[in-house]
């Protein structure tokens, strides 16, 4: 079994594709950027995180008090657990969307949850996504894949994404969270956004969801054969 990153710009599609493929595969699927957004819901609840800036001594000090984990769900997806309370739907809203990237760039959290990253990919068998896996979680990753398309596309997934889901978004705030938020991942001083030197550029601008599940399941397939030339040497 292998470790595959896969990493990308918000609503890039990766973790759809990344979900696709650990379900294809029979690998676990861990969305990293649900942990971010889990610790930002704690740290909004204390008081201590808004657009405008983090309260980072107190949230520093609370990093052990605060438990994420993913309860598998009869579909096939997965809930993210905050100290034991499923928070999956409050996680997705707009409020810890626009709090996010400012907690993700404080380096204590990277290293809390970079640490938590590990210990869930000890032992391959997995497809994490997010922004810093192929660099900094698992440098060592078979296969590393950096997804990639207009931010202009990625907006208008999000709202088609979430007015199917009958909530009520206006595009042009989505669109400029989309790139506020390209624009702090990927200038933050501690693992910022960018695609490793060995990851495979995958721009899905133009591609169906069937597509870029074919793709994915492809170079999974090329990394596979290989790895175990590689073990045959
Ligand atoms: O992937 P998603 O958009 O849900 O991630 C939310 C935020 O969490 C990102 O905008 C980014 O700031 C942060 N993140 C990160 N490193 C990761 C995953 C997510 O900094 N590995």
């Amino acid at each position: 079994m292998i470790t595959i990153a896969i990493d990308g710009f918000s609503s890039s599609g990766k973790s759809t594709m990344a979900r696709h493929l650990a379900a294809t595969i029979g690998y676990r699927y861990i969305d990293s950027g649900a942990m971010y957004r889990a610790v930002t819901l704690y740290a909004l609840r204390n008081g201590w995180a808004s657009p405008a800036g983090v309260d980072t001594a107190s949230l520093t000090a609370a990093l052990p008090d605060i438990d994420i984990d993913f309860l598998p769900q009869p579909d096939g997806t997965q809930h993210t657990l905050l100290n034991g309370e499923d928070v999956e739907a409050l996680i997705r809203g707009i409020e810890v969307s626009e709090a996010v990237s400012p907690v993700a760039a404080v380096p204590e959290v990277r290293h809390a949850l970079v640490a938590m990253q590990q210990r869930l990919g000890a032992g391959g068998g997995i497809v994490m996504d997010g922004r810093d896996i192929g660099t900094t979680v698992f440098p060592n990753a078979e296969l590393k894949v950096y997804v990639d398309a207009s931010a202009e596309t990625r907006a208008r997934r999000r709202y088609d994404e979430m007015t199917a889901k009958g909530i009520d978004v206006d595009y042009d705030e989505i669109l400029a969270n989309v790139r506020n938020r390209d624009h702090i991942d990927t200038t933050r001083s501690e693992s910022p956004l960018r695609k490793a030197d060995d990851a495979v550029l995958l721009d899905n601008s133009d591609m169906t969801p069937e597509q870029q599940n074919a793709r994915l399941l492809e170079l999974y397939n090329q990394a596979i054969q290989q790895s175990r030339a590689k073990n045959r040497d």
